[in-house]
């Protein structure tokens, strides 16, 4: 419906549009995801131009027209300055940038994954950049009522019995006891130390993650199967993991083992 509205909201990306336009993808928290121009914004003296960035949240003032909306003011709350400074930070945030994208379909409102989006930018200018990945991604299954079955098989109920590794199944929804495994499509195996992990990077508020300790092993299999969960239902690869990769992957750590 044309009009005027007011909402908050974080640039997703933007390209630019006709001569001096920009056309954004914004994730706002009470409109969802919104297509807007932003006229003018590419002339030197725009007064858009530093709260229509990729990344900044800011408060806009739209206007909604008959197919796409246009942003007539904004005020910058955020620009997420530390991640700007440091490239493999930036890369780890356009990966959740992809994630909130994908998760939150045209004309949903999403304030858990706006909320969680803000969250994970925040953090990831403090906290160790693969460990925010790793809680975004934990926390984006939640929110998709996807939360793994970690605690039991998750195709009979039954115990994960034993103390070895536990196999784990995007297709089952969880980890498998050794009755249900190979039945399930790809399966992972992870130790109980990654389970135990995976719970905690899930449940626990950012400021105790602050102080969670995660080895570099537990780190590199978290990073290869927990993306590889989120791509399972999100049936997508995320571009952004190749970035990632090329800057030298997730684990900052390499070396040693448990
Ligand atoms: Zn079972």
């Amino acid at each position: 419906m044309p009009g005027l509205f007011q909402a908050e909201g974080i640039v997703l990306k933007g390209r630019d549009y006709q001569e001096t336009a920009r056309l954004l993808t914004i994730l706002t928290r009470s409109h969802g995801k919104i297509e807007a121009i932003v006229k003018g914004v590419r002339k030197p003296h725009s007064s858009l131009r530093s709260g229509t960035q990729q990344l900044c949240r800011s408060r806009f003032l739209f206007y909604a027209g008959k197919n796409l909306a246009t942003v007539t003011q904004c005020e910058v709350q955020e620009i997420f300055a530390p991640l700007r400074q440091d490239l493999k930070r930036m890369a780890r945030a356009y990966y959740l940038v992809e994630i909130a994208d994908n998760v939150v379909m045209p004309g949903q409102v999403n304030q858990a994954m706006y909320l969680l989006l803000q969250q994970g930018l925040e953090n990831l200018g403090e906290l160790e950049p693969d460990l925010v990945c790793r809680a975004f991604e934990a926390r984006t299954l939640k929110i998709l009522g996807l939360e793994p079955c970690l605690d039991a098989c998750a195709a009979c109920q039954g115990t994960l019995a034993g103390c070895g590794r536990v196999a784990i199944a995007p297709a089952a929804g969880g980890a498998l006891c050794p009755n249900c495994q190979g039945h399930q499509g790809r399966e992972f195996l992870l130790s109980r130390g990654s389970l135990k992990t995976w719970q905690q990077l899930s449940r626990l508020h950012w400021q105790y993650l602050k102080r969670l300790q995660v080895s570099s092993p537990l780190m590199r299999e978290l990073g290869e199967v927990m993306p590889a969960f989120l791509e399972y239902y999100l049936d997508r690869r995320l571009r952004s993991r190749a970035f990632i990769n090329e800057l030298g992957g997730d684990a900052i750590d390499r070396p040693g083992k448990n």
